[in-house]
């Protein structure tokens, strides 16, 4: 298995910076087929999935079904389907833990304290991840810097210590919005049509909803929840060397 240690991701980062096709030809080259691509179907993943096209080596490409999406998310993983005739798995929450938590804690426990939406979190996208990441090197997220404050931080390429110190790699991390929005019009590329509707970062249907003029993008993603808070557990900060 490849690895990188925490000196030659920092190597990497500053070799690479932010050059998003020369990061993903990077791992690509890399990891081949041990890259997983996470596509969340939203618009980063968009743009993602179209630079993956054109390249002659794929990773694995799967997407975490949480049972509470909205109707034009899966409308969007038919229209990624049918435009790129590429697999891409399908992963879902573990049956037993998700009739537990509901008939605990009622269908939409999640808006009444963080702990519960965590736990929520934890069922429907977390241990998924873990499950969908099983032998894969490395994986690939559609994650931008300029999504808020969980996020500045970060580099294009990072070890995960919460998946074994795979390397998780983030081309598109110095893309801003618009970069996105333009080079999805450029190149006629098949998006959620939620995009057009206010949100600009897509989640669970009953914890997203569309944004005002001005606010953050992330803003509508757990809109009762403080922005520091504002992350599902797959990206989680708190993924440091344990030892
Ligand atoms: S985003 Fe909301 S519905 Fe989706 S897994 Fe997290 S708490 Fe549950």
């Amino acid at each position: 298995m490849t690895r990188f240690n925490a000196f030659e991701v920092d190597d990497l980062n500053r070799r690479f910076g932010d050059d998003a096709e020369a990061v993903l030809d990077f791992a690509l080259g890399t990891f081949g087929e041990s890259l997983a691509f996470a596509n969340s179907l939203g618009l980063e993943d968009a743009c993602l999935l179209e630079l993956i096209s054109r390249r002659p080596v794929k990773p694995r490409i799967f997407f975490l079904d949480t049972g509470r999406l909205n109707p034009e998310t899966y409308d969007t993983l038919e229209r990624f389907r049918d435009h790129y005739g590429l697999p891409i798995e399908t992963y879902f929450p573990d049956r037993a833990a998700v009739e537990a938590f509901v008939n605990t804690e009622g269908p939409n426990a999640f808006y009444r304290s963080l702990e519960l939406r965590k736990a929520c979190c934890a069922i429907r996208k977390v241990e998924p991840l873990k499950r969908a990441l099983t032998g894969a090197e490395a994986w690939l997220t559609g994650l931008r810097r300029e999504q808020g404050a969980t996020r500045t931080g970060l580099g294009a390429f990072e070890v995960d210590w919460a998946h074994g110190g795979i390397l998780k790699v983030n081309p598109l991390l110095g893309w801003s919005y618009d970069q996105t929005r333009a080079f999805i019009a450029e190149h006629r590329v098949p998006y959620n049509p939620l995009h057009d509707a206010g949100y600009p970062s897509l989640g669970c249907a009953p914890c997203t909803r569309p944004v005002q003029k001005g606010e953050d993008l992330r803003a509508g993603r757990w809109w009762w929840e403080q922005p520091e808070h504002k992350e599902c557990g797959l990206h989680a900060p708190a993924a440091k060397n344990p030892s």
